[in-house]
């Protein structure tokens, strides 16, 4: 009989074990699966907090309805009817001082038509004519795997990349543009460049692509995020889920896998998939081979922060869901979401939910990292009294700190990645690696991941 040991209890883990457990059950296999996971809940990134009558999700809180269209697990889960939609509204970047909208007809920022770009109030006159070169400026120097941050720039000017689209796109790829690649995020933007002649031509020629799904482009469940991570644990039948269940070291001998863990457990395997962040991963294995992979990969922090008050939502200004904050101005956040606003589920009484974001970007985050949740409920207070004048007190409120637990993805980072399991492959026949620190870190990103894994389990069984 094979054991398939999954340590990782988050989405990727519940993802790969439930593939496993619908094969067993279909072929009948006597295979062992065992899932791992260190804390006393399963879904790792995703969990959802329920308190004074709001849903306050600690890590991710939606998913692009986009990519969950193209997959089967919402049906499979038996969630249709969970299903809840954001609602839409204005955006705005807050700088010097006031809430400035972020202009309709763009797209991360981009300008998708002239008019968007000369209705702006965000880039002077000045860098709207440096804008226009675009139009007029042929593409002779970059390719995808050049910089996403050097190439707008140099078509759209530094004034509008730096005040009104990275705000914005750093803000969807957590990190710096000029460490991003342009095939890592925006790809067609040199496409664009080429057929159209111009970004903001492509962008105008190809608005249905970024209206479509318009009203409902991410989604939840009625009950939070957590909802989806409660479905999968209930259909892993025949698993056994160890819970409170940290792996602490991990040993290989003639092609099997002895693990142990913190309560005196140990398990041996004949495969095994880490679906655990790669530090945790690295820490395990510990091989020092493998570290020199393991540390070429980079995560950042990231601080949440929810004040739920007792004051209604409609205090906001209309239509608006939110706010991102330009790096060099008098907040400590990088965004904020009107959570109330954008998801209805997660205010029964209607009244005002807020999130804060504090990412290590941002050049205050290295004081906010050492406070403690009291100190940073009081940098989130200010915030808001700063950006939206509210004063009252919160009657409910949620501090997580992310540490190094948002993953990256380096220009470097497929390479890396493609040598990491190469050399798995080569030194740890039959273990794997999953997840959000590898191979995409949305949450359909990492149910694919899990579903990829499984799958190349079973040809082995
Ligand atoms: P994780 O969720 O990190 O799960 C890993 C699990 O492994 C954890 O449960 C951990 O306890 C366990 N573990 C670690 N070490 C051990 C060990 N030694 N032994 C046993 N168990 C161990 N994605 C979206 O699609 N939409 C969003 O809105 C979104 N927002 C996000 C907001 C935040 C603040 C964060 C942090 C992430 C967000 N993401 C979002 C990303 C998404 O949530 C993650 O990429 C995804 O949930 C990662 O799942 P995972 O299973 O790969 O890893």
């Amino acid at each position: 009989m094979k054991t398939v040991l999954v340590i990782g209890g988050g989405i990727t883990g519940l993802s790969t074990m439930y593939n496993l457990s619908k094969w067993k059950k279909a072929h009948q296999s006597d295979v062992r699966l065992i899932l791992a996971e260190a804390s006393s809940e399963l879904g790792g990134k995703i969990r959802t907090v329920k308190n004074s009558g709001f849903v306050m999700e600690a890590g991710a809180d939606s998913i692009v309805t986009r990519k969950a269209n193209t997959m089967t697990f919402i049906e499979e889960l038996g969630l249709e009817n969970e299903v809840v939609y954001n609602a839409t509204g204005k955006s705005f970047i807050y700088t010097e001082g006031e809430l400035k909208p972020i202009p309709a007809d763009s797209v991360f920022g981009i300008p998708a038509t002239i008019e968007s770009l000369a209705k702006s109030t965000l880039v002077s006159a000045q860098g709207k004519v440096e804008a226009l070169k675009d139009f007029y400026t042929k593409n002779e120097r970059f390719t995808k795997n050049d910089s996403i941050g050097e190439f707008l720039e140099h078509f759209l000017g530094k004034e509008l990349v730096e005040k009104q689209i990275a705000p914005v796109l750093s803000g969807v790829y957590s990190g710096r543009l000029n460490d991003l690649t342009i095939a890592s995020t925006l790809p067609y933007v040199l496409d664009y460049k080429e057929k159209y002649g111009s970004i903001m031509k492509g962008f105008e020629a190809n608005k249905e692509t970024f209206q479509s799904g318009g009203e409902k482009k991410f989604l939840s469940f009625r009950n939070g995020l957590v909802s989806l991570i409660n479905a999968f644990e209930k259909r892993l039948e025949n698993v056994e889920v160890l819970k409170n269940t940290n792996a602490r070291k991990l040993e290989k001998c003639s092609n099997r896998y002895y693990v142990s863990f913190n309560n005196n457990r140990f398990v041996e395997a004949d495969y095994v998939v880490l679906c655990m962040p790669h530090t945790a991963a690295n820490e395990l294995i510990n091989n020092s081979k493998l570290k020199q992979d393991f540390d070429q990969l980079k995560s950042s922090s990231m601080i949440s922060v929810y004040l739920g008050f007792d004051v209604p939502d409609n205090m906001l200004p209309t239509e608006g869901t939110g706010f991102i904050s330009a790096n060099s101005n008098d907040l400590s956040c990088n965004a904020c979401t009107w959570t109330s606003r954008k998801w209805e589920h997660t205010s029964s009484s209607r009244n005002l939910l807020v999130r804060l974001f504090y990412k290590s970007s941002h050049r205050v985050f290295s004081s906010l990292d050492k406070m403690n949740k009291e100190e940073l409920l009081q940098v989130a207070r200010q915030d808001i009294h700063k950006s939206l004048g509210i004063t009252a007190k919160p009657i409910a409120s949620e501090v997580t700190n992310w540490f190094d637990s948002m993953p990256n993805y380096q220009i470097t980072h497929p390479k890396i990645v493609k040598t990491l399991e190469r050399n798995m492959e080569t030194m740890y026949p039959g273990m794997m690696i999953a997840g959000c620190s590898y191979y995409g870190v949305g949450i359909p990103d990492c149910i694919e991941s899990g579903e990829r894994t499984a799958e190349k389990i079973i040809t082995f069984l």
